[in-house]
């Protein structure tokens, strides 16, 4: 972790400053911290199945609580309705159904917010980096999505990832329900599916317990056609995706994170800006603006920007 952003302070230090408990439930891990503008303390980080229950993890949330907490703020991956039940939790079953808010409320008496990850992530981008003051917010990892952010507010909220893209009959079944969504074609459990296929038809071979991604870099980065190749292929989806994000925001900083943004991104981004200007975009000049970046804290940036966004809501800001 960086310096600057987690700090540890003792408890009296702390006690001083009005902090925020985040708690944040992905797929694989639970995350707690204690927030204060930019500045994270009291980072926790536990095996998401080391809890046996939703309760669990509220208590969680709410144990060893610094003197001066302002509130609890959830960040839960799924479909969280505004009263705080979480009506969609693919990758934590047990969240099914449940309402935090509630839960919570049952045992703490102060502010309580769940927000979503994406909106957090753009809004922690915004907070760290107060110069930007138009970007799109792009997430490329295991889903993609974005959010478009001007003057420190979230101006375009949607799904970018579920935009159709394909309708022929190479279009591919997306877990949304949809057909031939960008996430079907770029998002990481699409290309392992396409890597496993393009190997097996090739009749090459997948070393055991390597990821397929993985495998697919280790290839390019030797030279293989049939990498080199499916690399071009990702490239050309990826301005696709981007040419139509510019189309309509026309942002001079596109704002990159997930895995394939740091791994695979940087070794195509020349093809993609030449896909995007040869015949995706109407002005040519848009791509060349565009400023790539990695967000500065791409593991923490939805914790900072969860914060803020509490201390929105309850001013109605947000
Ligand atoms: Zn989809």
């Amino acid at each position: 972790m960086k310096k600057g952003v987690i700090n540890v302070l003792d408890l009296g230090e702390l006690s001083k400053q009005e902090t925020k408990r985040v708690l944040e439930v992905g797929g694989t891990n639970v995350i707690r911290a204690d927030v204060y503008g930019t500045h994270i303390y009291n980072y926790v980080m536990l095996d998401t199945k080391s809890f046996a229950s939703a309760m669990q993890i509220v208590e969680f949330a709410v144990k060893d609580l610094p003197l001066n907490n302002k509130a609890i703020c959830y960040l839960i991956a799924g479909v969280v309705l505004p009263n705080g039940l979480i009506e969609k939790s693919p990758q934590v079953p047990m969240l099914n159904g449940r309402n935090f808010i509630e839960m919570t409320k049952a045992i703490y008496d102060g502010r309580i917010f769940i927000g979503n990850d994406m909106d957090g992530g753009a809004m922690g981008v915004s907070l760290l980096l107060p110069n930007l003051r138009y970007f799109i917010n792009v997430v490329l990892g295991t889903g993609t999505n974005g959010r478009i952010v001007h003057e420190g507010k979230i101006i375009c909220k949607g799904e970018y990832g579920h935009i159709i893209y394909k309708r022929d009959l190479s279009a591919r079944l997306c877990h949304c329900g949809l057909t031939g969504c960008y996430e079907s074609e770029i998002g990481g459990w699409a290309l392992e599916k396409k890597i496993i296929e393009s190997a097996r038809i090739l009749r090459i071979e997948i070393p055991e317990g390597l990821n397929p991604c993985c495998f697919l870099d280790m290839c390019f980065d030797r030279g293989d056609k049939w990498a080199v190749i499916m690399y071009q292929e990702i490239a050309y989806d990826i301005a696709h995706y981007f040419a139509n994000l510019q189309s309509i925001a026309h942002a001079p900083v596109f704002v990159l994170k997930g895995t394939f943004s740091v791994r695979g991104f940087p070794l195509i981004e020349k093809d993609v800006r030449s896909f995007m200007k040869d015949g995706m975009i109407i002005r040519k000049e848009w791509v060349d603006e565009i400023k790539f970046i990695i967000s500065p804290e791409p593991k923490l940036d939805s914790i900072i920007g969860v914060a803020e966004l509490e201390e929105r809501a309850f001013n109605e800001l947000y």
